[in-house]
């Protein structure tokens, strides 16, 4: 046993660790592929060497202080969820568990605001919001495997994005603990002009740069209605002008999803519905007040219409609707040895994300029997694009240095087509190799912003490229 681990577990409660194989295995393994086939394999190069589960904020600074002192390695974990592999250890020593940290601190219905702790699960928020008649209106898909504390760790961006943005337009407010156990809170203000914004730092950092212990959401009333509907387009180009001028008009439906001919067949199986042949599946909802939610979807239809579209009626949007959670399709693959199965998500102006997409399709077809694509989270000046990859391959092993090849050539495709590397899942270890190409001379600002709230590299080393 290190030197270390005798003292930690000599200063700190036995409650709040533990060291127990078990324990230490659990954290060793994230959602991202790559290291559930290592995990198939006898693999587990992640491994921390005590876990420590605070009740309290203060035991988040107070082992922060410790770890900082003795210069050991600090990963924050939330749910696990992050498919990327940002939460694990890469150099053992304490696996934060923040899953205890998991309550409703204030619910402000006068100002439309949720104070939370970090490490509460997103449905259980979402569900006593709905009880009050209120809804977060960010419902990324792990919705109910994710915590708040990773969403702003990861930056994360949910399924209503084109209405509502990603958790950097949720977030008001956050509070937290540094490298050295000091702990700050942001100001809380609808907008402010006091300096540069200081939480923004800490959203996407990953862990690296503090450990998120509450965040200030906004929050919405449910809406009155939702209008959804299903229009099929001829061609991948038609449906991204029809999406384009959507979202250039000023029009903000809240769910605005494109899929290319090959996934919208597995789209449309929730519904039961097949759709017409060489059907690329559009799916609109539209909410809000009866009476805006109406105009709302007849203009987008018009303009939907205008470009090729062809309404299908709301079937296969509400079929999408009911299983939007669903994830079976990838995790029953990845469960089987041989089974690929990967999810690679960037982002591109309006200008190129056709190119980006062609060529992503094309280079990627060698890989996988299904290369499969869709734009999910759009903008006046671009929009993102969603790959999936599926295959069977003779053991776990083939499956690892088959994702490995995926991970290479999705990255490389998509610098060389000028696309952003991640839209929402984040760096962690399957991006990390990119990172510095792709920020060019901005990477050494954060580098410095590390080295100056981090000196002694304790959080989540070896992470968004730093070198420890
Ligand atoms: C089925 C499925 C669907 C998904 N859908 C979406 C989606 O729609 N949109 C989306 O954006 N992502 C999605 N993801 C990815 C993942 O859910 C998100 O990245 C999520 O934000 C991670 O949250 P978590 O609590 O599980 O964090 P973890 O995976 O535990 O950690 C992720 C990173 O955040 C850090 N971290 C966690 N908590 C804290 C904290 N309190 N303070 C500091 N650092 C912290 C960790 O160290 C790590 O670097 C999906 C994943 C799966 C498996």
């Amino acid at each position: 046993m290190a030197d270390w681990i005798k003292s930690f577990t000599e200063y700190f409660p036995n409650e709040l660790w533990s060291i127990e194989a078990e324990e230490l295995n659990r954290f060793s393994i994230d959602a991202w592929p790559v290291v559930i086939k290592m995990k198939q394999t006898g693999q587990t190069p992640y491994l921390p060497q005590v876990v420590f589960r605070p009740r309290f904020s203060k035991e988040v600074t107070q082992v922060l202080g410790w770890a900082n002192q003795h210069r050991v390695p600090v990963t924050a974990w939330g749910a696990g969820s992050g498919v990327v592999g940002a939460a694990l250890p890469t150099q053992g020593g304490i696996l934060l568990d923040l899953s205890l940290l998991n309550k409703i601190l204030v619910l402000d219905k006068m100002n439309l605001l949720v104070k939370v702790q970090a490490g509460l699960m997103g449905h259980y928020l979402e569900a006593e919001l709905n009880s009050h008649g209120f809804t977060l209106n960010h419902s990324p898909q792990s919705l109910d495997r994710s915590t708040v504390g990773g969403w702003i760790a990861t930056r994360a961006c949910g399924q209503f994005s084109s209405r509502w943005g990603g958790i950097e337009d949720f977030a008001l407010a956050i509070t937290v603990a540094l490298a050295d156990g000091k702990t700050i809170t942001t100001r809380l203000a609808p907008r402010a002009a006091i300096g540069p914004d200081i939480k923004s730092l800490f959203i996407g950092s990953e862990g690296t740069l503090g450990i998120v212990l509450d965040v200030t959401l906004k929050i919405f009333p449910i809406a009155e209605t939702r209008l959804l509907e299903t229009i099929s387009f001829p061609s991948v180009k038609s449906g991204l002008t029809a999406m384009r001028r959507l979202m250039q008009t000023g029009l903000r439906p809240f769910l605005v999803r494109f899929y290319d001919v090959d996934e919208s067949l597995f789209v449309a199986r929730w519904s039961g519905i097949t759709p017409p042949l060489g059907a690329n599946i559009f799916i609109l909802g539209c909410e809000g007040l009866n009476d805006m939610a109406l105009a709302e979807y007849r203009a987008a239809m018009q303009i939907l219409q205008s470009e090729e579209g062809v309404r299908l009626g709301p079937e296969i949007a509400q079929g999408w609707m009911d299983h939007r959670f669903d994830f079976s399709g990838v995790e029953n693959r990845l469960a089987q040895p041989g089974g690929v199965a990967e999810t690679i998500e960037v982002a591109s102006l309006w200008d190129g994300i056709l190119e980006t997409y062609e060529a992503l399709k094309h280079d990627l077809s060698p890989f996988a029997e299904h290369v499969l694509g869709h734009f999910s989270h759009s903008y006046p000046q671009g929009v993102s694009l969603y790959i999936i990859l599926l295959d069977e391959v003779a053991d776990a092993k083939s499956a690892e240095l088959r994702l490995r090849e995926i991970w290479d050539v999705a990255m490389r495709t998509s610098m060389a087509h000028g696309a952003a590397i991640s839209h929402h899942h984040g760096i962690g270890l399957a991006r990390q190799k990119y990172l510095r190409e792709e920020l060019g001379s901005s990477y050494d600002v954060l580098e410095r912003v590390k080295n100056a709230l981090d000196p002694e590299g304790i959080l989540n080393p070896g992470k968004l490229a730093f070198r420890r």
